[in-house]
């Protein structure tokens, strides 16, 4: 997913990244240039990836873009104060792999690798939607790669990823994954969830929306970490909801 990309060259280029490592699905999220995919620029540098690049869906948020999503990569090239754990670029496409492996349709829509815009990078609101946040350890001095490049280097290992658990699912049959067993909830579930939680905090005079400092930040960052269910979702909302039917009363 590219989110706000000002530069149609960097969109077809981002295409073809994908298509080299076996990837066909390209989310294009508010392009600064309506229309991007369809740009000549765009299409010459999708190469022989124009498939890809002429099914691109367009959305308007990056919330639509996650609807669905179980497991998400925010890519920074700046670190973060607040925000989900960060992993290594490959320690996170692995852990992607895991997702994929669990089902979700068996689709690839279950995880997300999610890149900033070319000069402001990623805001803290998208990156807090993720779940996780990973940085390619690039020359300190110089660590702003292109955004087609990023896109290659996260592609070229979650392709790794993906082969690797091939050999090892041919040599052992049927291995469900061993670290993760109870459904994980999906982005729009859990963006849900604080909606609802807000609202509870708010009522209950905890969270003064005049003066939210970090509170919302630093509740997402502590979900975060914890992986959360469907079910789990499920129940932070039941006492969001019962807190506002008691308050009500
Ligand atoms: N000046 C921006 C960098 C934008 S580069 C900033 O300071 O955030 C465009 C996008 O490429 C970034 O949003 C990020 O998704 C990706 N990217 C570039 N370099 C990266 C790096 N070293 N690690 C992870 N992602 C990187």
């Amino acid at each position: 997913m590219l989110v706000e990309p000002s530069h149609p060259g960097n969109v077809g280029a981002a295409a073809r990244a994908l298509k080299t490592m076996g990837f066909s699905r390209l989310v294009v999220v508010a392009p600064k240039i309506a229309f991007v995919t369809r740009e000549p620029e765009a299409i010459a540098m999708a190469s022989g990836a124009d498939d890809v690049l002429a099914s691109a869906q367009v959305v308007e948020t990056l919330a639509d873009a996650l609807t669905g999503v179980h497991w998400s990569i925010a890519l920074t090239a700046r670190s973060r104060e607040y925000g989900p754990p960060q992993m290594a670029p490959r320690a996170a496409a692995e852990k992607a792999c895991e997702f994929v492996g669990q089902g979700h349709g068996g689709n690839s829509g279950a995880i997300a690798l999610v890149f900033g815009n070319e000069r402001v990078g990623l805001s803290n609101a998208d990156v807090e939607r993720c779940s996780a946040l990973a940085h390619i350890p690039a020359n300190p001095a110089y660590s702003s790669l292109n955004l087609a490049q990023a896109v290659q280097v996260l592609a070229y290992e979650l392709r790794l990823a993906l082969l690797s658990r091939a050999d090892a699912t041919a040599a052992i049959p049927a291995p469900t994954s061993p670290t993760i067993s109870a459904p994980s909830a999906s982005s729009d579930e859990i963006e849900g969830m604080y909606a609802h939680l807000e609202q509870a905090l708010i009522t209950l005079d905890f969270l003064d929306p005049a003066n939210p400092k970090k509170l919302m930040s630093r509740l997402r960052r502590l979900f975060s970490r914890s992986g959360l269910e469907h079910e789990e979702v499920n129940i932070l909302r039941g006492i969001a909801k019962h807190i506002l039917l008691k308050i009500k009363r």
